[in-house]
């Protein structure tokens, strides 16, 4: 056999003992929750609405907010937080235009409001890669990114891993 030969059948069976996302060159997955929740700033404008019970202007009383809002302006760009995979791109009512982005072992970040998306579902992604554009798509009063991360679906305060 010649060494390139068995260096594919090699490789072949190394394919088959990873789980594919591992394999993937471009797709890196955190093999743990600890790893996994390190996030750069998604966008580059401050903190104008934090996690958890917050005064709602539109429905004037106290409301869940699932994320951080950072301010705009319109058309700023959006990266991804970390390095994974997109589990969703597109409409997802009152986020308005939304993107998900999965980092393995459960951890997930969420983008909405956007007024572009530049990424599909299914799509291998790296950390700080741009992923649309900030808008007031949804149901919002202003131009800004929710950002939101997500732990076995549930949400957790994102200022607690901006690093
Ligand atoms: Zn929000």
């Amino acid at each position: 056999m010649r060494a390139d030969c068995a260096k594919a059948v090699l490789l072949a069976g190394l394919a088959m003992a990873l789980p594919s996302n591992i394999f993937a060159a471009d797709c890196q997955m955190a093999v743990s929750a600890q790893e996994a929740l390190v996030f750069s700033r998604p966008a580059a404008g401050s903190v104008i609405k934090e996690f958890g019970d917050q005064y709602d202007e539109m429905s004037k009383s106290k409301r869940f907010h699932g994320g951080v809002d950072l301010e705009g302006p319109e058309g700023e760009q959006v990266y991804a937080a970390r390095s994974g995979k997109v589990a969703e791109a597109g409409k997802k009512g009152d986020l308005g235009l939304y993107v998900r982005i999965a980092h393995g072992s459960g951890v997930e970040t969420g983008y909405g409001h956007l007024s572009a998306i530049s990424v599909s579902a299914g799509e291998c992604i790296t950390g700080g890669r741009q992923i649309g554009k900030i808008g007031a798509t949804g149901k919002t009063s202003a131009p800004q990114l929710h950002f939101e991360v997500l732990r076995d679906g549930k949400p957790v305060n994102p200022l607690d891993f901006l690093q």
